[in-house]
Formats: structure tokens, sequence, C-alpha cells
């Protein structure tokens, strides 16, 4: 009965992208792409870190967002070395934040903590997690183009390590809390360096277009009123030039600007943080943006190639100047957490659909998985691509171009474009969607009134929640013009 409605591969890929080749087989787990201990089961079933796709699904339920435990924190352990190792190099030193918009819970930031890593945070929620989770708030960055007073106070009240200062406006405020609060604040200020890095490409402007940061100019402006303030210390300078970046000129070109003026101001003695460790140096953080592979047609270069091109880099530059290394901090988010994450979805509906190609009719899969842009919005915020495979089972029939959508009243709501599938997946199949550990559960949204999925953490065989999935009720409970049923006469214990 499939047989009969499977287009012919070659009929299927007049839709495919280059970049998409036919595979052999349909059920492969392209390396580099899935966390490193998944494999299929004798059975045929995915298995994440010792536990099989169809047990998470019978536990937690569909859509569920699996994240591999040890491939989180043996990404941070090799970021760290690979950094650390790359300055020690050059004599000097390098700190690791993780950047906590990419996925941050309790756990999460314990893992970071205990495999040596500092935690960034951009808003008083992400901070507030970080503090609960029991991060020493001297790891804390914190980072926004609009940190609002109240954040700042409990920033500084709680002796948050470092601020990113992003505006002259942020850095008077950041004078009148000190003095109010009497804390000294060691502020690193954002440039702006005109380099915008994406994947293979960059872009060196005068000016980058875009609300972060100081210009060159400015950030030498706002050194000098830093060092104006009793309480305000300035400890370096920042840039972060963009994300899912594959190659170090970006970095080396960002890093040779800021360099230039933090060059500047360390003749001119701005410089005034005294670290917890001892620093003396100023720190130059360079931000994140390391590139994970999505598709098999991503090929980022690993961790500790990218290190030692990016630190190298940056002693040339620094050698060409006659300073030394300054003190190095990177953030990296998605290339800590991305490859961990693994969605489950089931597959709900499968249609064929007829497309003209110009050239005669092809055949496009539409397969229907009960989740969607609510639990990965990046495909229709982004147009970012992802692959998928069957995890309940290995498919068998000829490979079928497939479009993997969600359940949501947008045509826009796609989760993976393209992807060669078995022709045989149907209702009830468990579909896994990898390298979906980071920006997904964050984006997450409440869309079409669709609870958000749990994220469960998965180690050595075991799968535990680490935030738990909303119900329906979750949802009902915020709409005020819903009388809750159980609570419609609400009695307390002792009272009649
Ligand atoms: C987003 C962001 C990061 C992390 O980017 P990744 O692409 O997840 O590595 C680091 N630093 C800053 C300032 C950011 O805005």
């Amino acid at each position: 009965m499939h047989d009969a409605a499977v287009p012919e591969p070659g009929q299927t890929g007049a839709l495919a992208p280059d970049w998409l080749p036919l595979p052999d087989d349909p059920n492969d787990l392209a390396p580099g792409v899935w966390p490193a201990s998944a494999r299929r089961d004798d059975d045929g079933a995915l298995i994440v870190a010792g536990v099989a796709a169809p047990e998470l699904a019978r536990e937690f339920g569909t859509p569920v967002q699996v994240l591999d435990e040890d491939e989180v924190r043996s990404r941070a352990r090799e970021a760290l070395r690979a950094f650390g190792d790359a300055a020690a190099r050059h004599g000097g030193r390098a700190r690791v934040y993780y950047a906590g918009k990419a996925f941050l819970s309790a756990e999460v930031a314990r893992w970071m903590v205990e495999s040596g890593l500092n935690v960034d945070v951009c808003s008083i929620g992400e901070l507030e997690v970080a503090l609960a989770a029991g991060v020493p708030a001297a790891r804390i960055g914190f980072h926004g183009n609009n940190k609002r007073v109240f954040e700042l106070e409990r920033a500084i009240e709680t002796g948050v390590g470092t601020i990113v200062v992003d505006s002259e406006i942020e850095i008077e405020r950041l004078a009148a809390i000190t003095e109010r609060l009497d804390r000294r604040q060691a502020v690193l200020v954002r440039v702006n360096s005109g380099v915008h890095a994406e994947t293979h490409h960059f872009l060196a402007t005068a000016h980058e277009d875009q609300k972060f940061g100081f210009t060159l100019e400015a950030a030498h402006r706002a050194a000098e009123r830093i060092h104006e303030l009793p309480l305000v210390d300035l400890a370096g300078l920042h840039s972060h030039i963009g994300s899912q970046i594959f190659g170090v000129d970006g970095f080396r070109e960002a890093a040779s600007r800021v360099l230039e003026l933090l060059a500047l101001l360390r003749e001119e003695g701005r410089f005034t943080a005294e670290s917890a460790d001892g620093a003396v140096e100023p720190v130059l953080n360079l931000g994140g943006g390391f590139g994970i592979a999505y598709t098999r047609a991503d090929t980022p270069t690993p961790i500790g190639e990218l290190a030692a091109g990016i630190v190298d880099a940056v002693a040339d530059e620094c050698a060409v100047r006659g300073i030394p290394l300054p003190v190095l901090a990177f953030e990296p988010g998605r290339s800590i957490v991305g490859t961990a994450g693994v969605t489950l979805y089931e597959v709900g509906t499968t249609k064929s659909v007829s497309v003209d190609t110009g050239s005669g009719p092809a055949e496009r899969r539409y397969v229907s998985v009960d989740g969607g842009m609510s639990d990965n919005a990046r495909p229709a915020l982004y147009g970012a691509q992802y692959s998928a495979r069957l995890a309940s089972r290995e498919g068998a029939g000829a490979p079928v171009l497939s479009r993997v959508v969600g359940l949501h009243c947008e045509s826009g709501d796609v989760v993976v474009d393209h992807e060669y599938l078995p022709g045989d997946v149907t209702p009830g199949d468990l579909l896994a969607v990898p390298a979906t550990g980071a920006y997904c559960a964050p984006l997450a949204s409440n869309y079409n009134h669709i609870p958000r999925p749990p994220v469960v953490a998965v180690t050595g065989g075991r799968a535990r929640v680490i935030v738990r999935g909303e119900r329906i009720e979750d949802l009902l409970a915020r709409d005020t013009g819903i009388r809750p049923a159980a609570a419609a006469a609400p009695t307390r214990e002792g009272e009649e």
C-alpha cells in the first residue's frame, strides 16, 4: 500500500536543496549532529545516554526535549580546556562563561560550575535561576542593552562578578546604584567593533548597525567616564560578533580592533579592577558564537582548533602592539548545549503534496508531528535548518523527501524543512530532531495554547525531568476569566 504512494527517489529529489544528498540509509545518525552517545538498539530504536526513545515517550509523553547530560558536561570541560590550553601556550589565562540564554535551568547551571565554567545571564529571571542554583555571584556575568534599574540593583547587591556595560545611561545608573548601596562593581565595556560574523562569512564595517555596545570612540569616552566613578571599576573590554560562526577570521578582525582600544586604555591607566583571582591585566572578552552541526552539511571547526586559532590571532595582535596578552574570556552557549539536545515527537499525519517544479511535478511528503514552532521557533524565526530520524524503529522503503511540520495554525510552522525519511513513516512513529539543545526551550511559547514540553536529562541509562512540562491547567490558571472548578468555593483548613 505504501509503495504505490511513495515517489521514486529521483522524483522526490527534484525539490531537495543542493546541500541535502540522497542518503544511502535514511536511518543513519550523522556523526557530529547527534550526541556522541546516540545509537540504535537491537530493535532499531534510538537510544541516547542509554535510554531508548520509546521509553522516554512512554514516561514523559511527547513532545519531550531530551538533554544528554554527559554531552553537556564534556563539551563544557572541552571548551574550558581548549581556551585554557591555548592561552597557556602564550603564558596567559582564559575564563569561560556559559551563555545561559542558550538554555538555563538550575541543574545546567550547576553542571557548568562543576565543570569549572562561569555563567552569563541577561535578565533578572536568568540571574535568579543562576543564584537559586547556587552559582557563586562572583562567577556570574550580566549582559543586556536595557538592564533595568532593579536588575542592576539586584546584581550589585548580590555581588555579581562582572556587569557588561552597554550604554552611557547605564553607566550613570551604575554610578548612582553603587553609591546608594555603597558597593564596588567591576564592569566590562561592550564594544561594537563593526564586525559581524555568521557561519563562513564576516562583514566588517566602520560601525555595525545594531543595538549592542559602544562604537570604539564611544567606548573610549565610556572608559574615561567610568574612571571618574569611585565605585565602578573598569576590568576590560567585551566584543561579541555573532553566532553559529565556523571560522577564526571574524574573531581576529574584531580582536584587532578592540585590542587597539585596549592598548590605549592600558597606557592611560583606565583599568582599575582587581579581580578575585588577582588578575592585574585587563580582560578581553570575545563573546561566544561558536558553531555546531545542525545537519550533515554543517562542518564546524572543532573547538580545540577554533580556540587555538582565535587565541593565536589575539596573541599576534598583542605582539604587534607590544602589550601582554589580556586575561581572555569566552562565552559559548550553543556549542555547549546545542548538540546535547534531541527533541522527540510523535507523528500524527502524513500527506503527499504534488509541487510543480517548472520541469514537471514532484512530490513532497508532509509529516506532521505533535509540536512545532511552540517548542522550536528557530525555523520560523531564522529559517534554521534541522534534520530528523525515525526514533521508535528503523524505517523501510526508499527515502522520501519530507518536510516535518508542527500542529500550529501557521503555514510557517516548520520543524525540519528538508529531510529524507524512510518511505514507510506512519502515524504513531516517534521522530527525533537532533541539535535542539540550544535556543529551543528558551524560545518556547504557548502559541495555540499548547503547553510547553518538559526538559528531561539523560545519563547512564537514567532519565529525570529537569524542567517540568506545562499542563493545560497551567495555561488556564493565567486566564482570569476562568473560574477554576476545584477552587470555585475555596475552603482553607480550619475554615468551614
Ligand atoms: C548570545 C550570546 C552569546 C552566546 O552565543 P552562542 O552562539 O550561543 O555561543 C555569548 N555572548 C553574548 C554577549 C551573547 O549575546
